[in-house]
Order: C-alpha cells, then structure tokens, then sequence
C-alpha cells in the first residue's frame, strides 16, 4: 500500500501526463487536421511555446513560463513543450519493451555541461546575427515534423480510406489534396526528431539536457526554483529506485541531491518512492 505522500505524487503524476497528452495531441492536430474544424481551436497551443513567444515579443507568455520555471522548475519542459513530450513518450515504450537505459557515466555530467553552454552560445549567437538555429530550436523541429510528416501521412490516409470508400459505395470519406513536401525536408525533419526520440530511449531526457537551448536557458531558473523535489534523508532507504525511474539523470541517491538545472518537472520519483521520501516543497 502506497503512503500519503506517494499517493500525492502519483496523482500529480497523473495530472501531468494527462496535460501533456492534450497538449501533445492538440498541437499536432493543429497540423494534422486537414478539415480544419478542429485545427483552428488549437492554434493557441502554438502562442504559449517559449521559442515563438520570444520572436513574437509576447512578452506576457515569455513571463509566464519564466515566473511558472522560477516558481515550479521546468514544469514547461513537461507539460507544455512537444518535442519534450515525444521524448516522455519514447522514454516510456523503451522502458515498456525492456529497453535497458544507460544511467549517467560518472565524470560525463562535466562534459554534458560543457556541450549544453556550448550549443546555447551558438544558438544566441546565431539568434544575434540573424541566422535562425532551427535545427536546435524545440518547437520548430516539431511543428516541422508535424507538418512535413504527420499531416502528409494524414492526408495520405484519408485518401486511401476514401478510395476504399468509393469502392464500396460508400462517400464517409473525401479526398483532400496532398502535396508531397520536398524529400531532403522530410528526411531532416524526421531525422531530427528521431534522433531525439532515439536519445530519450537510450537516455531519457538526454536531448533536453545537453542539445536544446531553450532547456538550458530555463536551467538557469529553475536552479533557484521556490517549489521543488526535495529527498528526505530520515525517510529514504537509498534503494535507487527514484534515480532509476528518472528521466533526467539528475538524482543522487547517495548524497540525497536533486540537480534541479536537469530535472523537468515529472513527479517520476515520487511517484515510485514506497517510503514517501521524494517531497516537492520550498
Ligand atoms: S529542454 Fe527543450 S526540448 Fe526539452 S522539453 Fe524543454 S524546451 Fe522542450
Ligand atoms: S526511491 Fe525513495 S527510498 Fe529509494 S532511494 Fe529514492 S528517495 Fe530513497
Ligand atoms: S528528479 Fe527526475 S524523476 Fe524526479 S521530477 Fe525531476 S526529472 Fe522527474
């Protein structure tokens, strides 16, 4: 029987799955909807992505998700962004299909870091200088996949249903028009998001941790956030469990320490911890 507070965990575990399912699925069919009737109730999905706030200088989204990452951590990493939420996903069915994940290789966080500020700098850099990184930006590789990938394939789908359809005297389905985008778009696109889906089965959140420059400015926050995972040392066995479960790497069981600059938010460890060590508190 799980304790009071693992119990707590789990339904807030619960609650953030089930937003960034929404989120996830919205977004997508806002590309994917080729009727249009659904898209065009979404399209705020798109309004509260950090990226694309800050080239719209909305700056009232930009202070949301700053004052929600100093107050929560990177709550944004978990609910709100996609390409973050692909790679819950992906993290997820390896696990499901008994995917051994490699844990963080001592001495490696350094070289991590070193990468992680590196690419941030050429990402501002080139922000600077007019060049558009989107190849590194989180919710251009996804809008792109969704729209190069997901929303052809959904178009592609519709129109054999359609065709099966006519055949069998049937009009439920009309076919819609399908332009094939450019091969070398599709396969970058995919490619990317692959490679981050990849990671996110090899190492969880990997992806977040070392290559996405949005990631790393939102570190810098939740580094000093109110609200956070905290291990009670009186309470915890040091069974390893909650380091095991998490997707960020950023447990230390043996000095009962959270790395907040790597952990997105997830309610994971909580949720698994039997002795209701793992609290989110000030
Ligand atoms: S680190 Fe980047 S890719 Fe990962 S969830 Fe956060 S914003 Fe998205
Ligand atoms: S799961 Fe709980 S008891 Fe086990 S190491 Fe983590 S905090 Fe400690
Ligand atoms: S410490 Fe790890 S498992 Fe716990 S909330 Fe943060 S990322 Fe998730």
């Amino acid at each position: 029987m799980s304790n009071p507070r693992q119990s707590l965990m789990r339904r807030l575990r619960l609650m953030r799955i089930l937003v960034a399912a929404f989120v996830l699925c919205g977004l997508t069919l806002s590309f994917a909807d080729f009727t249009g009737a659904i898209a065009s109730n979404l399209k705020w999905l798109a309004r509260i992505q950090f990226m694309p706030a800050v080239l719209a200088l909305s700056l009232w989204t930009i202070a949301a998700i700053l004052a929600l990452t100093f107050l929560f951590g990177r709550v944004y990493c978990s609910l709100v962004c996609p390409l973050g939420i692909l790679q819950d996903l992906f993290f997820f069915f390896g696990r499901l299909f008994g995917v051994r994940q490699s844990a963080a290789a001592p001495g490696s966080r350094a070289v991590f870091n070193v990468v992680r500020g590196a690419l941030l700098l050429v990402f501002l850099a080139g922000g600077f200088l007019g060049l558009h990184f989107q190849w590194l930006e989180p919710y251009a590789i996804y809008s792109r996949f969704a729209s190069v990938v997901v929303s052809p394939l959904a178009r592609m789908g519709n129109n054999a249903l359609a065709e099966w359809a006519a055949r069998n005297s049937s009009y439920a389905f009309h076919a819609v028009e399908c332009v094939a985008p450019a091969m070398a778009v599709v396969v970058a696109s995919a490619g990317l998001a692959a490679i981050a889906a990849a990671l996110a089965v090899w190492r969880g959140r990997v992806w977040c941790n070392t290559v996405c420059p949005v990631g790393t400015m939102l570190a810098g926050a939740a580094r000093v956030a109110l609200v956070k995972p905290k291990i009670d040392g009186e309470a915890c066995v040091k069974c390893g469990m909650c380091a095991r479960a998490c997707k960020g790497r950023c447990i230390d069981v043996e000095k009962g320490r959270i790395d907040l600059t790597r952990c997105v938010a997830c309610f994971d460890c909580g949720a698994v911890c039997g002795k209701g060590a793992i609290s989110w508190s000030k």
